[in-house]
This record gives structure tokens, sequence and C-alpha cells, in this order.
């Protein structure tokens, strides 16, 4: 096969059919979860204004200094780029949160989306330049058991999906910010004179963030950390009884938790809980998602003072881990009944019997070309239609159709008349693919995909 022009850009993939299967039944386990604990669907847009992720997630993260799309318009020339795309959800939900007045709503405000993120990462497994989030943000009051009651919404989808086990959940708590300034300092302080030890990455985040020398990947630094101070010494009285509730609620709720001091998260707006749920085998590298509570990104948006906490999950992650779990996703493509014909009366018949099969709710396809009736049959086969109909010059005429069990590999002729209620029969009524059309009738809420 000769190479084709144009592939899909570095670090991006095309969503083929087979993985739609999966996106679709994970967005269905957070849609129900989200529901039931009475959060609603936000959709930010793809872009914002770039202050907005310079802000809120932190001039000094990685995702803002390295990872951020620019996006800007031919009129405006890439100097002039004051959009970006969104990294994550988080800071453009509360964005939203506060352009429109959320804060009259009854509080807590609780929103999930679902999407793509954006990220010029290297990309390797796992890690991709566009990859796909479910989020969950509970804005506007502060409580233990909020986070626990979060925590909680996650462990039943990834329960759902059928990968709870494969993953643990690691929390930590940072304090307050005055804390964490007072443990900078001291990091900082520890670092003097030891500096030229460090890999150069961290010499750097030395100066600007010191707080994201603890989750370092870098084995020199983890040697070095092992005599620093460490973060929970700073914490002040309140964020430790904060933790120690949260860690109550959990076993509660029977939650099983890994407590790691290490565990920071990179991003500048947490504090009090952070926590990751990881790959049982890999740990921090390939974690499925991360979140924690972030009470002062509203202010840094120009928001009042509002507490918040939130948690994101990457899809392409989750998929990857029930794969390897051996969890199929339900297939709905499957083809019920293939339509065969041979000539042009036999085609505009087949045109209707189409339609109202369809209508009916029975996958039904039909190649309706000008191919012998041999070969369609192979398409059919091809296909793994349950059903395959054919309809002929002979049948036509006699107002007749053949009707093909193709596991079964047996036919019988039967009335054109008989055919539709014939197939009703067969496939039973509770397997029609009537999905969408009661969604759209009934009064419940329109499909959201
Ligand atoms: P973060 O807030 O950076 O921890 O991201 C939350 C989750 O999104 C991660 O745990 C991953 O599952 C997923 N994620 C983040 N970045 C990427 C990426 N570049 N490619 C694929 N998934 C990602």
């Amino acid at each position: 096969m000769s190479q084709p022009q144009f592939r899909t850009p570095k670090g991006t993939h095309d969503v083929l059919p087979e993985d739609q299967q999966y996106m679709t039944y994970i967005k269905k386990a957070v849609r129900h979860r989200a529901r039931q604990a009475g959060f609603k669907r936000v959709d930010p847009p793809i872009y914002e204004n770039r202050a907005i992720f310079e802000r809120g997630i932190g001039a000094h993260t990685d995702i803002v200094e390295k990872e951020l799309f620019l996006v800007s318009s031919k009129q405006s020339g890439d100097d002039a780029a004051e959009l970006a795309l969104r990294p994550e959800f988080t800071a453009g939900i509360c964005r939203a949160y506060i352009e429109h007045g959320m804060q009259l709503l009854p509080q807590p405000v609780n929103f999930y989306a679902i999407g793509p993120c954006f990220r010029h990462d290297r990309p390797q497994k796992g890690r991709y330049r566009q990859f796909h989030q479910f989020d969950f943000e509970v804005i506007g009051l502060k409580d233990a058991s909020l986070d626990a009651q979060l925590i909680q919404v996650l462990t039943k989808i990834l329960s759902d999906l059928r990968i709870l086990d494969r993953l643990t959940l690691q929390i930590n708590n940072i304090g307050n910010s005055d804390n964490r300034k007072m443990f900078a300092q001291a990091v900082k302080d520890y670092f003097i004179g030891k500096e030229r030890h460090l890999p150069e990455i961290d010499r750097n985040r030395l100066q600007t963030n010191p707080l994201r020398l603890l989750d370092s990947k870098e084995e020199d630094t983890q040697i070095l950390l092992k005599n620093a101070p460490r973060l929970e010494q700073f914490l002040d009285a309140e964020s430790k009884d904060y933790h120690a509730t949260v860690l109550d609620y959990l076993e509660t709720l029977g939650i099983k938790y890994v407590e790691n001091p290490g565990l920071v998260r990179g991003l500048d707006y947490y504090n009090q809980t952070v926590f990751e749920f990881w790959d049982q085998s890999t740990g921090a590298q390939n974690a499925v998602g991360g979140g924690g509570r972030y009470d002062s990104l509203m202010e840094l948006l120009g928001g009042k003072p509002t507490p918040g906490l939130g948690y994101a999950c990457g899809i392409e992650r989750i998929i990857w881990h029930m794969k390897e779990a051996g969890v199929q996703a339900p297939n709905k493509d499957n083809v019920d009944v293939f339509v065969a014909q041979l000539g042009p009366e036999a085609k505009k018949s087949c045109l209707k019997l189409i339609t109202d099969l369809r209508e009916l709710g029975v996958h039904t396809v039909g190649a309706l070309g000008e191919a012998s009736l041999k070969s369609q049959m192979r398409l059919a086969d091809k296909f793994q239609a349950k059903y395959t109909l054919l309809l002929g010059k002979m049948e036509v005429k006699e107002g007749t159709i053949i009707l093909r069990d193709m596991k079964a590999g047996k036919q019988k002729q039967i009335a054109f008349k008989q055919v539709v209620p014939m197939i009703k029969k067969l496939l039973g009524e509770r397997n029609l693919d009537t999905y969408t059309l009661k969604d759209q009738l009934g009064p419940g809420e329109v499909d959201d995909d």
C-alpha cells in the first residue's frame, strides 16, 4: 500500500469506531453517576483567553510553560495569540461560574464536563497532544464530606468500568498557601550549596516552584530529598484536621486509600486535599486521573473568594485499562439485516424496505449497487449480518422475498408483505434499536453524547 499523503498530526489520533464503543460506554457511566450525585453538564469552549490558564494553572507549571497550544487567527498573526486551547477544564469552568454569576445559585454548584483537551507534551504511550478528559467540579462550599463524596462518585465510575481494582487512590494534604510558602522557603534554604547536584530541570523548579521537586521523577532529586524538610512539618492544625476528617469519611464509605506525602500535583491552584488514582503496577506514571481542592483559584480569575474542588480523568488511559482488564465495551454497531437485490425494480422495492426496517429499529444495510448477488452475499458475510434478504427479478414478480438466516445457512421464500413483521419477530422486540427515538420524544433529556 502506498504511504498516505496526510496523517494525523503528531500526538493526535483518530477515535475509530472500535474505541467509540468504549468512549460511549465511559460517557454513559459518567453521566449516570453524575446525575445520581446532582452534577450538571457544562461545556466550556475548547479555547479560552490564554490568561485564564496562565493565571489559573500557574505560569511556572509544565502545562503553561511548555504545553499550551496558542491559537491565533490569520489576521492577528502568530505573535498576537491571546487564546489557547484548553489543557484542562477547571480554569474554564471557574471562569464560567464567575461570568454567569453562579454564586447566586444554591451552593455548592456541581458540574461535570467531557471532551478533548490539548497539551503540547512529548507524545509517548498514554500521553497525547489531544486527549479526552471527564471532569468533575464542586464549587462554592468547603466541607471535608464533599471531598469524600467526590472521591466516592469517582470510585463508583471506575468500578462501573471494572478497573477500580487495578488502581490505588493516593491522597495527601498540601496545606494552605502560607504553609506552602514556609515549606518552599525551607526547601530553598536546604538546597543552598546543593543546587549543583540537582538536575537542571529541578534547579529551575527550585527557583520557580519548589513544591514541584517533591513529585520530581529525577532520581538524584529524590535521593537529595530524603533529608530535606517535609511538607507535613509545615501544615497548620486546620489542614491536619481537615485531612483527618476526609480520611475518616473515606473509611466510613469503605474507600481504600494510600496516604502519600510526596503527592503535590503540579498545578499552582491546589490547596488542602490532593489525590490521584494510580495504576497499581506503574504508579505515578500514567495516573488515570487526579484532582484536589482549589480554594484560591476563583480570586486568581477575578472572582470573589470561593472554595472549589475538582477532579479530571484521562479517558484514553481508562480505555487502555479496560482493554488490559479484558473489559469489552458493548458493541451496538452490529448489522441485523443485509438487503441484497438484483435489477432496477428490486432496487426500488429494497430502498423502501430498508427505510421501513430502520424505522422499526433494525440495523439495516444494503449495497444497492450493481454487484452480482454472489458478491452481495459475500459482503453480507463480511458485515456479519444476522439475516440477509434477497430480492431478484423473479421475487419482485411473485411478490416474495428470500430470507436467509446467515448463521444457520438456511433460507426460505416468504411473502414480501410479511418480511418486516417477520424480521421483528426473529430479532425480538427488545433488541430493536429505538433508543434515540425514545430519548428525543420522551420527557427525559436528549442524549448529549
Ligand atoms: P492532570 O490534571 O495533568 O493530572 O491530568 C488529569 C488526567 O488527564 C491524567 O491523570 C491523565 O489521565 C490525563 N492526561 C493528562 N495529560 C494527558 C496527555 N497528554 N495524554 C493523555 N492523557 C492525559
